[in-house]
């Protein structure tokens, strides 16, 4: 049997933009050109590679490790399911990162469990005279940021460490320290629906209540803080009071939340 694109756009189990989206992986052709040469038909071998993207779609694989990438600030971010797929929200942390760099101070920037990178190398291309190094616990984590890292040409450092476990002085002291921790609760019924049952558990959740590393950062960060630096954390929509008094009981100042598109405390920070 043989099937036209056209034939394919019928298909009523998934939206006609997924569908799009995922011919465009499989007949490595712009939406546009698809659109266009709806009529032609499709080989078996791209067939039965478009089904196996399209079953999995309806069984709720994310669109972004289907696709192998997802959109961040502009930008295409390769990831897999060693990462966590970067979110729009978290472009507030970039935003509010980049905003609190004072042209007084020097540029260092350090994204603590970077995973695809995205944080990092968004801040990185987005100023001139900067260095910006990013962390992760996981390796094949930090495969994917060096992947990144060389397709947008971001010369940023990738490090393996847990946190500030394998920081000594030689790492030097940064002027921003940001960081989208685990911060969900293990016991979050939202950890066992949609997109998140794809993703690596442990960029998720801490396995208790969520606070666990967002204290582990606030409490060691300072040690590596120029003075005036700022620590800008991601955390969860009930989050932010306990990250604010979590930041001035290690004697942080200018503590500060912010909200992101859906009106939702997500960031918050202070300096030193
Ligand atoms: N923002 C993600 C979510 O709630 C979680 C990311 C994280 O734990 N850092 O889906």
């Amino acid at each position: 049997m043989e099937f036209s694109i056209r034939n394919l756009m019928r298909d009523t189990s998934l939206p006609n933009t997924e569908i799009l989206i995922l011919l465009e992986k499989v007949l490595q052709k712009p939406k546009t050109w698809i659109i266009a040469n709806d009529l032609n038909v499709i080989s078996n071998v791209l067939f039965y590679k478009y089904i196996d993207l399209r079953n999995r779609r309806i069984d709720g694989e994310p669109i972004a490790y289907l696709v192998g990438y997802k959109e961040f600030m502009n930008n295409k971010f390769l990831v897999n399911r060693s990462v966590l797929i970067p979110r729009p929200e978290t472009e507030l942390l970039v935003d509010v990162a980049i905003n609190s760099l004072k042209p007084s101070n020097g540029c260092r920037v350090l994204d603590l469990g970077t995973g695809c990178g995205a944080i990092a190398i968004s801040i990185y291309l987005m100023k001139s005279n900067i260095e910006v190094v990013g962390s992760d616990i996981d390796l094949y984590a930090l495969s994917v940021a060096e992947m990144n890292s060389r397709k947008l040409c971001a010369n940023i450092d990738l490090i393996h460490s847990n946190w500030f476990d394998c920081f000594d002085s030689k790492m030097g002291k940064f002027d921003i320290i940001v960081s989208n921790p685990p911060y969900i609760h293990s016991l979050d019924k939202h950890l066992e629906s949609g997109d998140l049952r794809f993703e690596p558990r442990i960029a998720l959740t801490d396995e208790l209540d969520g606070l666990s590393h967002i204290s582990n950062i606030i409490y060691n960060a300072r040690n590596y803080m120029n003075k005036g630096a700022y620590l800008w954390l991601e955390h969860g929509w009930d989050q932010s009071s306990m990250v604010k008094y979590l930041l001035k009981m290690a004697g942080f100042s200018n503590v500060n939340s912010f909200l992101d598109l859906s009106g939702i405390v997500r960031v918050t920070g202070g300096s030193i």
